[in-house]
């Protein structure tokens, strides 16, 4: 299939996900992920017309970003080093993989205007997943009230790779609990009011459970490496 029908399908399964729980499908946003295929293939996505495109490595948002421009927002999707910072940060719309305060603090020396961000949760409660645990999050973002140019969006997670549903709505129904307890903070440099949760295999579950953001990589572009 295309790329062109896989995000007419993918568009689709959204409009059916959102109208099954009473959602406007107009508020979820398709991030088209191309770490795995050419400038290319990401070319063919924005005519398909994509508006949003995730890379995990600042080498490959950087390619891209040659190539297409302004044209879409950007997002960083993957662990940020912070020696990376530098590279990428006068290129991105949104990061969606804060995490530490180091990484915070170099986000802050380098950006010269307000940025994006995510707070990356383990929600799954999996060992091997990045991002901070549940009972971390909220103390971690009154920190960040400290800095200028840091607005937290929202929370971001990555469900584990299983078959089974049930575990992986838990996570995103923890990931939306914790949104709500960080919106009645109410925290001006923290609205909160994006989740970035969902991928190729279980964003319709997103969906159903508050997604606005989903991150679609295999199943919208393909995987050529
Ligand atoms: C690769 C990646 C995706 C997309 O994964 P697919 O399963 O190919 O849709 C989404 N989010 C993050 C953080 C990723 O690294």
């Amino acid at each position: 299939m295309s790329v062109q029908e896989n995000y007419n399908k993918i568009k689709q399964d959204i409009q059916q996900a959102a109208n099954k729980v009473g959602r406007d499908p107009e508020q979820i946003r398709i991030i088209a992920v191309t770490k795995y295929v050419s400038i290319e293939t990401a070319q063919a996505a924005v005519a398909a017309g994509i508006r949003d495109i995730g890379e995990n490595r600042d080498t490959g948002l950087l390619q891209k970003y040659e190539a297409i421009g302004k044209e879409v927002m950007w997002h960083f999707i993957g662990t940020l080093q912070t020696r990376k910072v530098k590279n990428i940060i006068d290129k991105v719309d949104y990061i969606h993989s804060l995490d530490r305060m180091s990484l915070a603090e170099e986000i802050e020396k380098r950006a010269t205007k307000t940025v994006k961000c995510f707070v990356q949760v383990n929600a799954s409660k999996e060992l091997t997943k990045h991002g901070l645990d549940i009972e971390e999050v909220i103390p971690y973002i009154k920190e960040l009230g400290q800095f200028r140019f840091i607005e937290v969006v929202g929370l971001m997670t990555m469900a584990e790779n299983t078959d089974d549903e049930l575990i992986i709505r838990q996570t995103f129904q923890r990931l939306k609990k914790l949104q709500l307890e960080v919106q009645a903070l109410q925290l001006k440099h923290a609205p909160c009011t994006e989740l970035s949760m969902g991928m190729s295999n279980d964003y319709h579950i997103a969906i159903e459970e508050g997604a606005t953001f989903i991150r679609i990589g295999t199943s919208l572009v393909g995987k050529e490496f």
